[in-house]
């Protein structure tokens, strides 16, 4: 039998305001970065509920399940396990993504790269996403534009799974007579592909961290999320070289190619880019001031 005072313990902490004030601790002593905010977001996502309900009703009581959930929720997250990783979610491009431990998080620079290539997206082209993991970039694509079409490559079964998951939500379920927007292909870059299929935009956001840097990297990431995902290998430009040096047989004359890059390959790229005989070579920026979106466009068949 647990004593009185045991059941009065634990009924103090089902409520909003007990449990989050645990988490928040538990958290900080765990030493995770953001620990109130990951505190609070997890128990939002565990009670099904807003910040808002959290603030004004925190004397409100939390269900033993919730709570357990909570418990465990925590424990992960403690354990260093990417808070999206746990609620099995992600916002990109006001768009809501599945992802677990088989795909890259979409991270908010890449933003930047959807937003670059809607900048020249018409309607009806056909686009092709390399390492497309969630596929998050194809398919905001898609969803922001109309009528057009694409294929996302992943060397990753297990990460296309959730890309087409992710299809069927953000897209909807194809009827049998309609044709799909997004096809999903297994295999390593271009040989994923059926054949010489062209296309208007070729966009990735390939591996490009250099191997030595990964061990640097926060727990979060270089433990959980997918190594080859990640690893650009020596130098970082490893999938660089060879999206760029195969692209071209694959893009119709006048196509775009949109990479994505870090901080420091904006130069490396660019001159990739030039040296295959790309043309109005431009390089963004992201929010933060440092270079992360390398363009080129294919040189047109009468230019050849
Ligand atoms: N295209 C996915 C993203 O941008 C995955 C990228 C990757 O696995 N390198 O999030």
């Amino acid at each position: 039998m647990r004593s009185q005072s045991a059941y009065a313990r634990e009924d103090v902490k089902r409520n909003y305001k007990e449990l989050y004030e645990w988490g928040r601790q538990s958290l900080c002593s765990a030493e995770i970065p953001e620990a109130e905010l990951n505190a609070r977001l997890l128990l939002e996502w565990c009670c099904g509920t807003d910040r808002n309900a959290l603030l004004v009703h925190g004397s409100r009581a939390v269900s033993v399940e919730e709570c357990d959930r909570y418990r465990q929720a925590i424990a992960q997250r403690s354990r260093r396990i990417p808070l999206q990783y746990i609620t099995g979610e992600q916002e990109f491009m006001g768009l809501t993504f599945l992802v677990n431990e088989n795909v890259l998080i979409p991270r908010q620079d890449t933003e930047i790269l959807v937003e670059e290539v809607l900048r020249n997206l018409h309607d009806g082209m056909h686009i092709l996403d390399l390492c497309t993991g969630s596929g998050c970039i194809l398919l905001s694509l898609l969803h922001y534009s109309n009528a057009s079409t694409g294929i996302g490559t992943d060397c990753s079964e297990p990460a296309l799974q959730v890309a087409r998951q992710n299809a069927a939500r953000i897209l909807g379920e194809c009827t049998p007579e309609e044709k799909e927007r997004a096809v999903f292909a297994q295999g390593d870059l271009f040989e994923a592909l059926d054949g010489e299929e062209k296309f208007d935009i070729i966009v990735s956001n390939p591996p490009y961290i250099r191997t030595n840097v990964i061990k640097t990297l926060m727990p979060e990431v270089r433990d959980y999320e997918p190594l080859q995902a990640l690893d650009g290998r020596e130098d970082g430009l490893f999938f660089y070289r060879r999206i760029i040096g195969q692209a071209g047989a694959h893009l119709q004359g006048g196509g775009m190619l949109f990479l994505e890059i870090g901080y420091d390959q904006g130069e490396d790229v660019s001159r990739l880019l030039r040296e295959a005989g790309y043309r109005q070579v431009e390089i963004f920026k992201d929010y933060a001031g440092n270079d992360r979106v390398v363009q080129g466009t294919y040189r047109s068949i009468a230019a050849k």
